[in-house]
């Protein structure tokens, strides 16, 4: 008997152009996966998703199709790929239910997303939960629906979801107890290089679609006259060094992005950069 095929499976939310750190962290490998022998793939529009951040739906219908052309010129191939919309399968949302009866609300406190949106209440003195909506709070439980419906082994994510897959798994782990074997434990698929590329503004915060500053992102869409003005923009630091370091983080995440392209580490960038300034390195 052949083995069982490993299902990979990964979507992606239409609340906005994809940009270069959506490609790295989890395009890329998801699309690399796809010519890999011996997998399943299940990719998707996660439309239901988007309804945390907007409730414009002719904003997420856009969007979604967007998406699907950019996913399509990464070289989705549809004939070999299960591709499609997450509010086209009722069976997630009604998964969703069955997982949040054996959620703990703890473990959903402790989510990042959540988290983020009550740290910046906090600092700007308002009250924890002000403007927070319950779907922010519920995510991870429908994450893990989407992925625990079709029993994945592995997940395509950039390191900004690695938390939420981990609550999928617990999630997954605590149903599997009360009910018998039922779901796979997912594993995250987590590309050693571009996991989490940063902004190009503010080095330190994630590079993302909700960004509302466009100079902190590289758009798949953006053409390459835009894309050499973004990184030209990029910051940097005094120091005029190719080098990566803790107190560096644009120029670190220049080289990440660098390394993604070329494949080459950063021990090889700096040596190819050694005695070189940012200005050629940025163009590069
Ligand atoms: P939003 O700001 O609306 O949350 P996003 O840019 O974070 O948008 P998602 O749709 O949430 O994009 O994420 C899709 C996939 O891209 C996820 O696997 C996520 O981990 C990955 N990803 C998102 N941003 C980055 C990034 N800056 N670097 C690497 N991977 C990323
Ligand atoms: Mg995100």
């Amino acid at each position: 008997m052949s083995a069982q095929p490993t299902r990979f499976l990964t979507g992606i939310t239409p609340s906005g152009t994809p940009h270069l750190g959506n490609y790295a962290g989890m395009m890329r490998p998801a699309i690399a996966a796809t010519r890999t022998a011996g997998c399943e793939n299940f990719y998707f529009l996660a439309d239901y998703h988007a309804l945390i951040k907007t409730q414009d739906p002719a904003r997420i219908h856009r969007c979604t199709l967007e998406i699907a052309a950019s996913w399509l010129a990464c070289g989705l191939d549809p004939e070999k790929v299960t591709f499609y919309r997450q509010s086209d399968i009722p069976e997630i949302t009604e998964l969703t239910w069955f997982l949040t009866c054996v959620t703990g609300k703890g473990l959903l406190n402790r989510a990042h997303a959540y988290k983020a949106a009550q740290d910046k209440n906090h600092e700007a003195g308002r009250d924890l939960d002000d403007g927070v909506n319950a779907g922010l709070f519920m995510y991870p439980v429908l994450m893990a629906a989407d992925i625990l419906v079709y029993n994945a082994d592995l997940v395509p994510v950039g390191q900004d979801q690695t938390q939420h897959l981990e609550i999928a798994r617990t999630i997954a782990n605590r149903f599997n107890g009360i009910y018998g074997d039922t779901f796979t434990l997912p594993a995250g698929y987590v590309p050693k290089a571009g996991a989490k590329i940063m902004s190009l503004a503010e080095p330190t915060k994630k590079m993302s679609k909700s960004d509302t500053n466009a100079n902190a992102f590289v758009l798949m869409t953006d053409d390459k006259d835009t894309i050499v003005r973004k990184f030209k923009r990029a910051v940097t630091d005094s120091d005029g060094c190719v080098r990566a370091a803790g107190d560096k983080p644009g120029v670190t995440n220049l080289m990440s992005i660098y390394s993604v392209f070329t494949g080459r580490d950063y021990a090889a960038i700096e040596k190819e950069f050694a005695g070189r300034g940012y200005g050629e390195f940025k163009l590069a």
